[in-house]
């Protein structure tokens, strides 16, 4: 399996970072997780085009999640037209919170002829589906989004991939990644400041407790990235970054 990480900002594109967003890639198919409002620029930069995408996984509901989605419909109407089906899953609320962003952002959008066929799978955790011959699980975390929010794992080719989504410390990311390939977790700040996000001293305090094979941080806040060396020295995971590409 192959991750690529399309978008490793936090909601306010900190250090320049398109938001969250990354594909994953194996035996032709390509599952993406999360694209938010930002996310195309970083999609756009690596020359990506949404005609490989055979499924979508959101994790939470949340613009910097899945702000992006009405613009990657439009371009896949408008602009490189797609010819096959979409599919997109995420949590219960998914579909009427989508219909509202498009009618939001670009109004009667809702309403068009599209040319290609797309449908909304709302999964409630915990969840247990396969996207695109990726096996997933979704387990509930800790993070106020107006419907639940999601830790995510993967399997494909005997690999695991887990991705944390957006929350504060549970437990539930003990089970999520145990024996991952790799574990991608949000670290946002170097305290605890925002609720319903990870900061460095909680997570380091539960990292002996992680098992996943290998570890790494994403949608880090302006503190984090200055404090990137400071995590380093304490044993902590190294930092993903738009453009990274990992092979499991
Ligand atoms: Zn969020």
């Amino acid at each position: 399996m192959r991750v690529t990480f399309v978008g490793t900002g936090d909601a306010f594109g900190s250090g320049g970072r398109a938001h969250t967003c990354l594909r994953l890639d194996h035996a032709g198919q390509t599952l993406m997780i999360d694209f938010g409002a930002a996310s195309i620029v970083g999609w756009r930069r690596l020359g990506f085009s949404f005609n490989e995408i055979d499924g979508l996984l959101v994790t939470h509901l949340h613009g910097d999640h899945f702000g992006g989605l009405p613009f990657l419909l439009l371009e896949a109407q408008f602009v490189d037209p797609r010819d096959k089906p979409l599919t997109i899953y995420g949590p219960p609320g998914l579909r009427s919170r989508l219909s509202m962003a498009m009618e939001a952002f670009f109004p009667g959008t809702t309403g068009i002829k599209w040319r290609f066929p797309w449908e909304i799978h709302e999964i409630a955790p915990p969840s247990r589906v396969e996207i695109a011959g990726f096996a997933v699980r979704t387990m509930e975390v800790v993070h106020a989004s107006g419907a639940p929010a999601t830790a995510v794992r993967i399997g494909a080719g005997g690999k695991s991939f887990a991705f944390s989504g957006d929350t504060a410390w549970t437990d539930a990311l003990l089970d999520i990644s145990a024996d991952a390939d790799l574990f991608v977790c949000e670290c946002h700040s170097m305290a605890p400041k925002a609720p319903g996000h990870m900061d460095w001293p909680r997570l380091r305090e539960n990292l002996p407790r992680v098992r996943a094979r290998r570890m790494m941080i994403t949608h880090m806040g302006p503190e984090v990235l200055v404090g990137l060396d400071t995590i380093r020295a304490e044993g902590g995971p190294e930092a993903a970054s738009d453009g990274l590409v990992v092979e499991l």
